[in-house]
């Protein structure tokens, strides 16, 4: 699950611009945007990877 979060912190990185790269580009005023970093993906994956026992109150039924 750590890996995982890894990975995604790892995908979700900012661009030159200040955007994230691992967000899917959303239409904003006829314009293709993207979320800037840090996107609320990482945020939330920060969350966990500094207070893991907090993953279990997010994701109910897969405590182990
Ligand atoms: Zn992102």
């Amino acid at each position: 699950m750590i890996a995982a979060l890894r990975g995604t912190v790892a995908t979700h990185r900012s661009d030159h611009h200040g955007l994230c790269l691992g967000c899917p580009p959303t239409w904003t005023d006829g314009r293709l945007t993207r979320e800037p970093w840090p996107c609320p993906t990482i945020d939330q994956a920060q969350g966990f990877l500094k207070d893991p026992d907090r993953i279990y109150e997010a994701l109910p039924g897969e405590r182990v």
